[in-house]
């Protein structure tokens, strides 16, 4: 009864992608995307969200 409201999405967009895990430090868990380093979860799977949870508050984690 949901398939016409749930679209398929893209695949790029909400789905986790495994390479966030070591770019990141993300690991999908309960269909959330949970931080390694702090256990902070992100709801919404973009890259965007965890690129910008992992530069502001574990960018001297990763040196670069
Ligand atoms: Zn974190």
């Amino acid at each position: 009864m949901s398939s016409a409201k749930k679209r398929k999405v893209d695949h790029e967009c909400r789905v986790f992608n495994d390479n966030w895990t070591r770019k990141y430090f993300f690991a999908n868990f309960n269909d959330r995307a949970v931080c390694l380093i702090c256990r902070d979860t992100v709801a919404v799977f973009k890259e965007f969200n965890l690129k910008r949870h992992f530069q502001s508050k574990h960018s001297d984690f990763f040196v670069t």
